[in-house]
């Protein structure tokens, strides 16, 4: 019931003054349904391990194994800015995953409707982006992220550009769709606070001169 077990992976850049290490060797194993939480400063790497986790750039080394056997797309990715398509509509949008996956347009309809209302966003399905708030876009980005019910959701500091109250509201949803769904989430935040509340486990990336980078884990138990 491993989900994610990554071994030594590591990641550097070649940039015009040199090379960045973006990321220092890490390790970390992560089970089925685990809601983890990742902090640290900025520029430790928390972005490069999700898109590394994520297929979206490659390690420079060491190995990333996804339980994901059969899946078209293991993971669903939600950026600090809700991504989606201004011309579409919502139920479009969320639908969009599974335009290309052979899905029926009915089915497709059926399965964005439901997670529309998970989200909250019941209502809004013919809306357009723009008619909608920063944190209802946000709603609907994790909404796309689950339309072809990837068993993995990578959240890249999802809530960092919403007010404090909808952050509120947006990690209680979140925790009920982790509740309903049991997906194995990854969640990089700055907000210390944000990663204990939402989180089984914390893991927290430290940087120091000459060596950057240590994984802490902190479990913690779950009121
Ligand atoms: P964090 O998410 O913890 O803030 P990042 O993973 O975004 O950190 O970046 C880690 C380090 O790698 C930073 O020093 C950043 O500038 C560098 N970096 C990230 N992506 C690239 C890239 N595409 N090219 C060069 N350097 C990068
Ligand atoms: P974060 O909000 O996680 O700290 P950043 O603002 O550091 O992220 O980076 C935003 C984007 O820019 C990321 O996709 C990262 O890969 C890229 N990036 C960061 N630093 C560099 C860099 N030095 N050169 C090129 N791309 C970078």
């Amino acid at each position: 019931e491993r989900m994610i077990d990554i071994a030594g992976v590591h990641k550097t850049f070649v940039a015009d003054h040199g090379t960045v290490t973006a990321l220092e060797p890490v390790s970390i194993t992560i089970k089925e349904g685990e809601f983890i939480s990742i902090v640290g400063p900025s520029g430790c790497g928390k972005s490069t391990l999700l898109r590394l986790i994520s297929g979206l750039d490659q390690a420079s080394g060491g190995s990333i194994k996804l339980d994901v056997s059969g899946r078209k797309r293991p993971v669903g990715f939600v950026f600090q800015e809700p991504v989606l398509l201004p011309w579409k509509t919502i139920i479009d949008n969320v639908r969009f995953p599974l335009d290309t996956s052979g899905v029926s347009r009915a089915q497709g309809d059926k399965t964005a409707l439901d997670l529309i209302k998970m989200v909250g966003l019941a209502g809004f399905e013919k809306a357009l982006p723009r008619q909608l708030s920063g944190g209802m876009r946000q709603r609907a980005a994790i909404a796309r992220a689950l339309s072809d019910d990837p068993p993995i959701l990578l959240m890249d500091e999802p809530f960092s550009a919403v007010d404090l109250l909808t952050r509120d509201n947006l990690n209680d949803e979140l925790l009920r769709i982790w509740q309903s769904t049991g997906k194995t989430i990854l969640l990089v935040t700055h907000s210390v606070e944000e990663a204990a509340y939402l989180a089984d486990r914390v893991m927290v990336m430290t940087a120091r001169p000459g060596k950057l980078k240590c994984i802490h884990n902190v479990e913690l138990p779950r009121p």
